[in-house]
């Protein structure tokens, strides 16, 4: 069994050399052409990587400006086309009512890499990325770091 106890390093391949912690950020659109766990079929060592990085919830160090009390979690996808830093909320659903009310006909998103599925463009999708940079505190991509905010700590083996 495939444990994840740090950085994926792709072996091989367009970014052989690279952890796909680092080229998440770099170049999106080939991890969403990656992107192959959600059918279910050929479940791999990378696909399962993959699933933990674009799916759990990142440690977030940013504050609700709602509530002022539980970090964000969500973010207004404005116009189906674009983000605002500052429109972002907690998991409380008064906080999401109260944002939404505000902007009828956009969608809260959950701050996770694999909103990035939704963008439609480069541009919608860096967008999301520097959001999610900056509501964890990323301030340079690196692969320990992403690992450790995405995934969690590495493994302590016994
Ligand atoms: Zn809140």
């Amino acid at each position: 069994m495939y444990e994840i106890d740090g950085p994926y390093l792709f072996k091989q391949g367009k970014h052989a050399g690279e952890y796909l912690e680092e080229v998440v950020f770099k170049n999106p659109g080939y991890i969403i052409s990656c992107n192959r766990y959600r059918d279910g079929r050929n479940v791999n060592c990378f696909q399962k990587h993959l699933e933990a990085l674009l799916e759990n919830a990142p440690t977030t160090t940013k504050k609700c400006p709602i509530c002022g009390e539980k970090s964000v979690k969500y973010f207004l996808f404005l116009n189906h086309e674009d983000v605002n830093e500052k429109l972002c909320c907690c998991e409380n659903p008064e906080c999401q009512n109260d944002l939404k009310m505000n902007h009828p006909g956009d969608y809260l998103l959950p701050i996770k890499l694999k909103s990035i599925l939704v963008g439609r463009t480069k541009g919608q999708i860096n967008a999301i990325l520097r959001l999610i940079k900056k509501v964890t505190g990323i301030k340079k991509v690196n692969a320990e770091d992403i690992f450790s905010i995405f995934i969690g700590e590495p493994l302590k083996k016994a």
